[in-house]
Order: structure tokens, then C-alpha cells, then sequence
């Protein structure tokens, strides 16, 4: 099997499109669809005809382009069960423990319930390769618009079971402004000091810092590391549980 392609895209102001592309196949999914021209465009450029897309949750800067797109292409749009009434033209429900074939590349649903109630993520266990939308970001993790921090935990516990090698596709270029938080709650963390002069160099190049790596995350997402130490002394809580210690950084975060 020949490794799924992926193109990625800027889109809007700090989004990324994904087109992911089996030629074996003849199929070309949009992970999901933050600006319909941007994602024509880019279908146009490459000669790639739009066969699904597979939205992570129904925010406009996610399925906003749905229709549109659908319309244009008459693509089928995959999208969260527990969502399902909140994603524009869904043809196709899914949810926790679901797989499916795009071309010859298996997909696993999970549910991430937290940033929303009907988030999902999709994994491709063959490729290495997962999108994970607005649940999980380069040093930082989505906002809890609603869900409750034990959900959440929950939810980023999923991923943090599969393979470390696995590339993670976020939705959004967030990664400066969320290690410059990380920075604050775990100063010693000496593979985050790192990562960060490494971001700068990346990102002063224009260059995207997505995708970033499970193994990277667990080195320096505090949110991944509720169990580090320095970060619950940092934040007053030595000793305390991983979910309280979840809650309190995503708290720290939200008034940073
Ligand atoms: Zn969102
Ligand atoms: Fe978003």
C-alpha cells in the first residue's frame, strides 16, 4: 500500500485545509472544509477530484464550506453522530469505535467530546496519520466551549494511545502563542525550551509547525502532562489528580 498523500493549505486566518488523497483509488477526502475556494482551488491545482469530506466538528471555520462544496462536487460528507445535526449537508454518521475504508487506507473514529460535545478525530493506523481538528494543537489543546475538563481528558487520553510515531494534523497554526503558555507553567521542561527556539526559526521562515508528532506532544504539550512534577508545582498542585491539574492549566490558559 502506498503511503496516503496529503496536501496541506492555509486557509482563512490561522486554519489549515487538508486534502487527502488516494490515487490507486481516485479518491480525494477534504478534512474538513474551513473555506470552499481555498479548497477548490487547491483541488484544481493538484487535478483532484473532491469524493468525501470528513468534518471533525461543526464550527463554521470547519464545516462552513460544506454545501458549497458538496453542491460543486457532489462529494459525501462524513461527520459526527452525536453532531449530526449540526453538520451542513452529512450524508454519513460516525462515532466512537467506527473505521472505514478512504480507497485502500483504513480510518478509526473516536469521539473527543470538550472543545464540542459532538468533536470527533479521525486515524489512519496504516499511514501513521491523524487529524485531530480542534481537540489537540501543537503545545496546547482545544477550548472547553462545551465540554467539562473531565471529558476533555478523556478525550486527549484516547490519543495518547496510539503509536508515538503517529504524525498529528491540527486544525490551526496556534503552536507559537500556546508554547509561549506552556513556557509559563513548565519553565524547566528542557525539550519544550528547545522546541520553542526551533518554532521561531520555523515560523520566521513562514514555514507551517503542523504537523507535529504524538512523542513531540508528550515531550512538551502541558496539557498532555498532567502528571509531570514541574508542572504540578508550578501550578500549585504537587500530588493532585490528572484531571484537576488538566482543568487547572486549561483555566490558566483561557486567561493568559
Ligand atoms: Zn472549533
Ligand atoms: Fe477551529
Amino acid at each position: 500500500m502506498k503511503p496516503i498523500e496529503i496536501h496541506q493549505f492555509p486557509c482563512l486566518q490561522d486554519n489549515y485545509g487538508y486534502l487527502v488523497h488516494d490515487a490507486d483509488a481516485g479518491v480525494t477526502a477534504a478534512i474538513d472544509t474551513p473555506d470552499a475556494t481555498a479548497i477548490l482551488a487547491a483541488l484544481d491545482e493538484r487535478g483532484w477530484r473532491l469524493t468525501h469530506i470528513l468534518n471533525t466538528h461543526h464550527h463554521s471555520d470547519h464545516a462552513g464550506g460544506n454545501l458549497e462544496l458538496k453542491k460543486r462536487t457532489g462529494c459525501r460528507i462524513v461527520g459526527p453522530r452525536a453532531d449530526a445535526a449540526r453538520i451542513p449537508g452529512i450524508d454519513e454518521q460516525v462515532g466512537d469505535g467506527d473505521a472505514f475504508e478512504l480507497g485502500t487506507h483504513r480510518v478509526e473514529v473516536f469521539d473527543t467530546p470538550g472543545h464540542t460535545r459532538g468533536h470527533i478525530v479521525y486515524f489512519l493506523p496504516g499511514d501513521d496519520v491523524a487529524f485531530v481538528g480542534d481537540t489537540l494543537f501543537a503545545m496546547g489543546c482545544g477550548r472547553l466551549f462545551e465540554g467539562t475538563p473531565a471529558q476533555m481528558w478523556s478525550s486527549l487520553q484516547k490519543i495518547l494511545r496510539w503509536p508515538e510515531r503517529t504524525r498529528l494534523y491540527c486544525a490551526h497554526e496556534y503552536t507559537q502563542s500556546n508554547g509561549r503558555f506552556a513556557l509559563t507553567v513548565e519553565p524547566g521542561n528542557g525539550a519544550l525550551v528547545e522546541r520553542m527556539a526551533e518554532v521561531a526559526r520555523v515560523r520566521a521562515a513562514g514555514k507551517p509547525t503542523v504537523p507535529t508528532t504524538l512523542a513531540l506532544e508528550k515531550a512538551t504539550n502541558p496539557f498532555l502532562r498532567p502528571a509531570s512534577a514541574g508542572l504540578q508545582a508550578t501550578i500549585g498542585l504537587t500530588g493532585a489528580s490528572e484531571v484537576e491539574v488538566f482543568a487547572k492549566t486549561r483555566a490558566l490558559k483561557d486567561a493568559f
